[in-house]
């Protein structure tokens, strides 16, 4: 039976994250990802924000924790080499109910160090954001929020994580566990290993998984919110991350210039439901806020829609927690359940967290070959005509576009492909093809085909994102 000093459970942002931080130390890792790829869950399905920290209470961990994390940001992007783009925030208000919330929101983030904040007038916001609607009484200005590829993010984590002796274990569901000398014994469909520690950060089912061995504490409730990704460079696209409270107490809106150059607009809150698929209700009210703070958008300009589902973490007696859930059950065994916003900004610090006590409690030293870079995908788009020059006199595959709206090249597919995407989406998640405004329509065929070449298996077998996507259907099928 193989045996891990420390087994992280899912690989979404937070599991790839504990993996990377755990690798500081000389330990045994293993990241054990039911799904096909990693960060194929909550973490590609978010609002995409690093927030400054002014949402939360003074004296917190999830205060203490955001600011910090978002004080680190431009760093761990270099470290990964992932694009952030830190445009600022400015919160929207249109009334008094909303004006004591900025100033609350402001009070909130200077007690907890969130640097640069500043209540503007009505004037100041609309020379930052002409495309405002009229009637705007105050914002609140916070520099340091930013936004990153959420799912790049977590893929560069775990590269890095891997390049640092994790080994990642895709297609292995975690079934059973039980403790056995002293150890944990985990049974997943692929076999049983051993580990010292686990981590579970098995996201929407995190509860299910601490519950393989522990009585419940917690209760995930899922909800649903949706989403429309409006064109690069639309039309009335602000600079600022947009967030508007409502006068009335209610769900507002975030509007989001992404790192890629489109507008992301969401979210709503639909009750229970375990389903990716975008809600019409949902979006129709998604854009209704948004033409209120944003009256000249074009909606002709969508290319995408979707929906994001919340892991809202609930004690037994059905009251929400409102803290990062981070749950001890026993000695060696953590779990991060229920992790919302902002879990995406604090995921290192998270992984790190754990990592610190794990340490202890294993005794483990420093990992002295321990190295915090990772190199992406290189992107001959981005670089001037003489180096692209000289990378396709190197390589031909170069100067081979595959997906014409992204301008991603055969290479880069290849190299996606290499670092282990095995579906569609895995390949988009790795170097952006089908993220223009075809959305796929003209190189989804190609990558199936090249996947199909490059895994050894008929073009039928080939998966948009995961089993039960099949893109082509097969021969007997058709007939
Ligand atoms: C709607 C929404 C908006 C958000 N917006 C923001 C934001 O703007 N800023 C911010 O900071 N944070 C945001 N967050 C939070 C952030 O997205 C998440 O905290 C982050 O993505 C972490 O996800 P995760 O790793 O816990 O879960 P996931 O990404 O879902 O990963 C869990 C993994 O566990 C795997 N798994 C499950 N069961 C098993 C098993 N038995 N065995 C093996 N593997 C298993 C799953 O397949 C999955 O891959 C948002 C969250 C939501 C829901």
């Amino acid at each position: 039976m193989e045996r891990f000093d420390v087994a992280v459970i899912g690989a979404g942002l937070l599991g790839c994250f504990a993996a990377r931080e755990l690798s500081r130390r000389k330990l045994d890792i293993v990241l054990l990802e039911a799904r096909e790829d990693v960060c194929t869950g909550i973490s590609r399905a978010n609002t995409a924000v690093i927030y400054p920290g002014c949402d939360h209470k003074p004296g917190t961990l999830k205060a203490e924790m955001t600011v910090r994390a978002n004080a680190g940001f431009d760093r761990l992007c270099e470290e990964l080499n992932v694009p952030l783009s830190r445009c600022g925030s400015l919160m929207l208000s249109f009334g008094p109910r909303a004006d004591a919330v900025l100033r609350e929101k402001l009070r909130q983030g200077q007690e907890n160090g969130v640097p640069g904040l500043r209540l503007l007038s009505a004037n100041e916001a609309y020379r930052m954001e002409p495309a405002l609607a009229p009637g705007l009484s105050s914002a609140l200005f916070s520099p340091t929020a930013g936004t990153v590829n959420p799912w790049q993010l977590g893929i560069a984590a775990c590269e890095n994580a891997v390049r640092n002796g994790a080994q990642l274990r895709r297609n292995t569901r975690v079934l059973a566990m039980r403790t056995e000398d002293g150890s944990y014994r985990i049974e997943t469909d692929r076999g049983v290993l051993t580990a010292r520690a686990v981590v579970n950060c098995a996201g929407l089912a995190a509860d299910r998984v601490q519950e393989l061995l522990f009585p419940p504490s917690v209760r995930i409730v899922p909800t649903a919110g949706d989403y429309v990704v409006l064109d690069q460079n639309c039309a009335g696209r602000p600079a600022h991350i947009l967030e508007y409270e409502p006068e009335k107490r209610g769900k507002g809106l975030t509007a989001v210039p992404t790192v890629k150059g489109n507008l992301l607009l969401g979210t709503t809150e639909r009750e229970n439901t375990l389903a990716y698929a975008a809600a019409e209700c949902g979006l129709d009210r998604v854009k209704a806020l948004a033409v209120r703070i944003l009256p000249g958008l074009d909606f002709s300009e969508v290319i995408r829609s979707f929906a994001a589902v919340r892991p809202n973490p609930r004690s037994p007696d059905g009251s929400s927690i409102q803290s990062f859930c981070i749950e001890h059950p026993a000695e060696r065994f953590w779990s991060l359940i229920g992790i919302k916003t902002p879990g995406l900004t604090c995921a290192r610090e998270l992984g790190s967290y754990i990592s610190d006590r794990l340490a202890t409690e294993l005794d483990a030293e420093q990992n002295p070959l321990f190295t915090p870079e990772r190199r992406g995908i290189p992107k001959p788009h981005s670089l001037p005509y003489e180096e692209r020059k000289a990378l396709v006199g190197r390589d031909p595959d170069y100067g081979e576009i595959v997906c014409f709206c992204e301008d991603v090249t055969r290479a880069e597919v290849l190299e996606a492909i290499r670092r282990g995407a095995v579906t569609v989406d895995g390949v988009k998640r790795r170097v952006g093809t089908g993220m223009g405004c075809c959305q796929g329509a003209r190189c989804e065929q190609k990558i199936t085909a090249m996947l199909a070449e490059a895994l050894g298996v008929p073009e039928s077998a080939v998966c948009k994102d995961g089993p039960g996507s099949e893109i082509v259907r097969a021969e007997h099928e058709r007939l």
